[in-house]
Order: C-alpha cells, then structure tokens, then sequence
C-alpha cells in the first residue's frame, strides 16, 4: 500500500514551479488537459499509437509517451519518467477499466490527484453500497433469493460489461422462465445462478450528477448533470413492439456518448444534500473523504424518487458535456469553468498554499 509518507517523499524531489498534469489518453483526458492548459500546467498524455492523431489535432499536450497497453502505467521505468516530469497523474474511468485497484493504491508511485483509499469502497459492490446507504441515499432493494421476488427486478451478473446478459423479471416464476431462456441463448450458464445480483428495477430517467468535492474550501460543488447514450438500450424504442418480440431483444447499456441535462430546479436541493452527505460519510469511511470530482448514478422516477445506483469517485466522462461550461459550474464560477480546469484550480492552489500533501491522498 502506498501511504502518505511515500507520496511526500516523491514531492520532495519535485520541483513545484514545473508541475505537469499527466492522465491516460482516453476518456475524460481532452477535459482535463484542457483544464490543465488554462490553469499554466504542462500535461503530460500516455497513449496508444493508434490514439495518438487525437493529441496531434488538439494541441493540448505538451509530452506524449506512446505505450502498448495501459498496464506499462505499473512500469518502473514509466513511472521514474513521469516524476522526473513532475508530474500529478489524473485518474479517470481508464485507470479503473484496465489496471485493478490493488495496481493504483500498492504499485503505482507517482502523485495521484484524490484519495486512492477510496477506490477499495468503490471498487466492491457491497461495501460501496453501505456508504451510500449510511449516507442517507435511497438506493434500490436488493432481493437474496429468486423466491422473494415481488416486484419488477433487474437481474445483473457482476462485472457483465455494458449489461450484457442482464435480464427483467416481476416474480419468481418469470426469473426462473427469463434465466432458462438466457441460458439456451448461450447469454448465460447454469452456474451464474448463484452470482446474478437482485435488484430493484426503477422505472424513471438516468441522471447523473457530477460534483467537485474541494477539501481546500470544504464544500461539495455541483458542476454539471448527464445523461448517457448507450447502445442498444437507446434503440430499442425505434422499432415497434412486435418486431421486439420476434427478434427477442434485451436491452445492452454499451456507452458511445453524453447528453447534457438541466434538471427541474426543485430537484437540486436533494442533490446536493446527497453531494454532501456522501463526502461526510466518505470522511468517516477514508479520510479526508472525496478529493476533488466524483459522480452518482442515478434514476428519478415519476413521483421524484431519486434512487442511486452507483458511486464514481473520480471524473467521469460525462462531465465531458461541461468542457467550456455548464449551466451549474456557470452559477457559481461564471464562464469557462469545467470539470478538467476544476480539478487543475484545486491543484494549483493547493501548491500556492503548501497544501499539495492534502489533495493527493
Ligand atoms: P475507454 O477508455 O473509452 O474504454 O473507457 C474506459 C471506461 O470508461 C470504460 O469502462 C467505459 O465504459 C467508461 N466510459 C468511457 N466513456 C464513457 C462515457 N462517455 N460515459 C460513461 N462511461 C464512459
Ligand atoms: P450497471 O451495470 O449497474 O451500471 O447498469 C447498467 C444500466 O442498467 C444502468 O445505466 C441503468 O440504466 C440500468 N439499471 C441498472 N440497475 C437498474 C435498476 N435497479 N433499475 C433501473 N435501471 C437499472
């Protein structure tokens, strides 16, 4: 495990005056280069090869390290590289998909912007779920068993990407018809009987609200609200209901893009109630709690239930929708406030301060 002690030793041989912001090159990385460029911070992109054209026509990055897979992150040699460049990495959804969370809090030496601890608490499904619920979040009901199915549920297998194999059932009888099906599909195998997770299924909208935790100013900032566009679930509506039958469609949640969303402003007082209460848990749980972005999944359903599936404590990629501006960060920092430049303002005053040892837990 990496601890602060370790952290403070690598920012004693850097020279302050040079930081560079450094991320993969994918997900948010155009946001939070950006960000970086607009506050005086070099940047610094690991990337692909075949990525790389992206960093050619923006000319947001000012070192650019081709690798062959995101893994060469765990690379000694990489790694002396980046701290000679002085460089604060920026986690985002990458880091989480292709590195495993025992390689960024136990093998990756280099200052990292947030609290690694809490990737353990976001990494596992039930503990993740007790923080949100110890925050006072309504999360939807999970069921033990397919016999105490009493309503609409969501069947998930864990770590099914995108939702594939997930199915719909509203009582014992309909999951056990629905899994024989998917079984004969060859979706799934008898033997994830005992590993599909029941859930609750809400019926609403998906929104997803990012915030900005600052342990600089304590205060959980609302800087923008998404929603996704995912493939095939978005599609499933243009063709008829029949047709659905016959080819027997379920439906997939592949991300490929980002709406932005202004919520029903009587909405945003829960929200950011929830926003707080998350990062005080969170300050109990792994201290100092969130640092810097983070994101709840939610559903709102037509009585104005807010339900939260998920917690991201990090940058997600639809904060992508507010590079420049949303209306949220507009309200309180006017234009030009975004998630990427949040995170490079925190970063630059925490140096101004002496207080970079706080952000980079
Ligand atoms: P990628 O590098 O594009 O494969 O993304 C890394 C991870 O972030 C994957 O698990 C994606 O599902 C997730 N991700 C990428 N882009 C988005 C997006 N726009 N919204 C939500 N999740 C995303
Ligand atoms: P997940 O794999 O948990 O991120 O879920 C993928 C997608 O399935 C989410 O983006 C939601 O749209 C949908 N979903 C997951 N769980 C539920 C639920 N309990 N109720 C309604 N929709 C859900």
């Amino acid at each position: 495990m990496i601890t602060s002690k370790d952290i403070a030793k690598i920012l004693e041989k850097y020279d302050q005056k040079k930081l560079a912001i450094g991320t993969l090159g994918s997900h948010s990385s155009l946001n939070i280069f950006k960000g970086a460029k607009e506050e005086g911070f070099r940047t610094v992109c690991v990337c692909k090869e075949k990525d790389a054209i992206m960093y050619k026509k923006y000319p947001l990055v000012d070192e650019l390290i081709i690798v062959k897979d995101f893994t060469e992150l765990l690379n000694e040699a990489l790694q002396e590289k980046l701290r000679k460049l002085n460089v604060i990495l920026v986690p985002h959804g990458s880091f989480t998909a292709y590195l495993s969370t025992e390689e960024l809090t136990d093998s990756l030496f280099v200052p990292m912007f947030g609290n690694r601890q809490l990737l353990h608490w976001e990494a596992n499904r039930k503990s993740q779920e007790e923080w949100l619920r110890q925050a006072g979040l309504r999360l939807p009901a999970t069921f033990k068993t397919p016999e105490d199915i009493d309503r609409l549920i969501i069947a998930k297998l864990p770590g099914a990407k995108g939702g594939r194999g997930y199915f719909l059932a509203n009582s014992p009888k309909s999951f056990h018809q629905k899994f024989d099906s998917m079984v004969k599909r060859g979706l799934l195998t008898k033997d994830d009987l005992g590993k599909i997770h029941l859930q609750e299924y809400a019926l609403g909208v998906n929104v997803y609200p990012s915030y900005f935790s600052s342990i600089l100013n304590d205060d959980v900032e609302l800087l923008c609200v998404d929603r996704r566009y995912e493939s095939a679930v978005d599609s499933i509506g243009k063709i008829p209901a029949s047709e659905q039958l016959e080819i027997d469609v379920n439906p997939t949640y592949t991300i490929v893009g980002n709406f932005p969303i202004v919520l029903r402003e009587s909405l945003l007082p829960e929200l950011m109630r929830m926003g707080d209460n998350v990062h005080k848990k969170a300050k109990e749980l792994a201290p100092p709690g969130i640092i810097g972005p983070f994101c709840l999944e939610t559903v709102i359903t037509d009585d104005l239930k807010i339900f939260t599936f998920e917690i991201s404590a990090r940058i997600v990629a639809g904060t992508n929708v507010g590079i420049g501006t949303s209306p949220y960060a507009y309200l309180k920092y006017g234009e030009n406030m975004y998630m990427g430049r949040r995170i490079a303002m925190e970063i630059k005053e925490a140096r101004e301060q002496k207080r970079l040892q706080d952000i980079l837990a």
